[in-house]
């Protein structure tokens, strides 16, 4: 059986202008989950995903991912694949050939990528074979999940994959972390809109100045008043 894929236990940020954006925030996430962290902007859900990804380092407690610390440049960043916007494409060459790309340039090429598997799960078809340049934002935003995607990791951590799309495009990636999920590998998402959340993920943390505020399963909250005492916290 897989290990619990993520156990975070009084994790705290303090920029060094002394802000803490992170403030003693403890949840786990349990195989086949898809997590939805929920809160408005400036809640702290990008520092936590950050930690997450391994790209800054938690000022206090700890992050465990199959076991494993989390910090910068930790071995057991293979495990899990990030999604943070604005990935950098080259624009004359295809989808294709961009991950191919990457995936040369990350030191892992003795490793199988999983390319039919990524692009599949990604939902991008034959645009793969288009050139970069004429892709749609969503289509962007899903090549990069695609490329996160490339070595199959256990974990998916993505920080609000849905910003700037139109509703098709935010129905599509829906898609792709359902699939991604239906797979039997695990998700973590953040997200400022309770709706998504809802239609997205089978349980939430809600975050509001860096504190835990509420969590469960996202059907439980829903019947709690969750969205009431969001709305609440929201400017
Ligand atoms: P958003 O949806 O706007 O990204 P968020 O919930 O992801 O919001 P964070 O980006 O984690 O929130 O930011 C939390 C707080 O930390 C904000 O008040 C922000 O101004 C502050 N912050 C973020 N990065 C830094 C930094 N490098 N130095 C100092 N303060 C920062």
């Amino acid at each position: 059986l897989a290990k619990t894929p993520m156990v975070i236990d009084g994790l705290r940020k303090r920029y060094s202008g002394g802000f803490v954006a992170v403030d003693g925030l403890s949840f786990r996430v349990e195989p086949g989950q898809v997590l939805g962290l929920l809160g408005p902007n400036g809640a702290g859900k990008t520092t936590t995903l950050r930690m997450l990804m391994g790209l800054i380092t938690p000022t206090e407690g700890s992050i465990r991912v199959f076991g494993h610390r989390v910090r910068p440049g930790a071995p057991v960043l293979s495990r899990i694949g990030s999604f943070v916007e604005g990935s950098g494409f080259l624009p004359h060459l295809s989808g294709k050939a961009n991950l191919e790309l990457y995936w040369a340039s990350t030191g892992r090429p003795a490793e199988k990528a999983h390319f039919a598997e990524a692009l599949e799960i990604a939902g991008l078809g034959d645009a793969v074979h288009r050139r970069v340049k004429t892709y749609s934002q969503g289509m962007r935003q899903r090549l990069a999940i695609a490329q996160a995607m490339l070595g199959l990791p256990e974990l998916m951590v993505l920080d609000e994959p849905t910003n700037g799309l139109d509703p098709p495009q935010i129905h599509q990636m829906r898609e792709v972390l359902r699939r991604y999920a239906a797979t039997g590998r695990t998700v973590v998402v953040s997200s400022h809109l309770l709706a998504e959340v809802e239609q997205t993920c089978t349980h939430v943390v809600v975050m509001h100045r860096g504190r835990l505020v509420a969590s469960g399963e996202v059907g439980e909250l829903a019947a709690a008043g969750g969205e009431a005492t969001f709305r609440v916290d929201t400017p």
